[in-house]
């Protein structure tokens, strides 16, 4: 998508620090961090919200989760814990209209969530 800024990162138009890629997803690490450590976990395929999956994004949306804990276990949070949010829409706070899901970790976060 030609003004999605996730795709400009995707496709390198715009810089990112970058934790991990595959084929089908890609990971790099929030401009404005609310945890030690927060990365955003994206698929490459643009799908603007939540409300847009189907079916057939159920294996995609597996890899995001499985992603994001493998990550966590490899960057030594997986005992201490962390957190995974994805935001919908303007009541969950989307700022950024390509799925992400956040990856928050490093620090003990508190719950309710605000
Ligand atoms: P949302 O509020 O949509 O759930 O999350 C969007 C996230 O994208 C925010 O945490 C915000 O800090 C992050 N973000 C916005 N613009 C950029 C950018 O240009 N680069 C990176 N790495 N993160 C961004
Ligand atoms: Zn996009």
């Amino acid at each position: 998508m030609q003004d999605c800024l996730f795709c400009k990162i995707i496709n390198r138009e715009i810089p990112a620090k970058i934790a991990y890629e595959d084929e089908e997803l890609l990971a790099f690490h929030d401009i404005d961090p609310q945890a030690p450590t927060h990365l955003l976990i994206i698929p490459k395929r643009h799908i603007t919200t939540l409300n847009d999956l189907n079916e057939e994004d159920a294996a995609l949306v597996g890899r995001l989760q499985i992603t994001a804990a493998r990550l966590a276990k490899e960057m030594g949070f997986a005992e201490d814990g962390y957190r995974v949010v994805m935001n919908c829409n303007e009541h969950g706070g989307q700022t950024v209209w390509h799925i992400h899901m956040h990856l928050l970790a490093g620090r003990a976060l508190t719950w309710p969530p605000g």
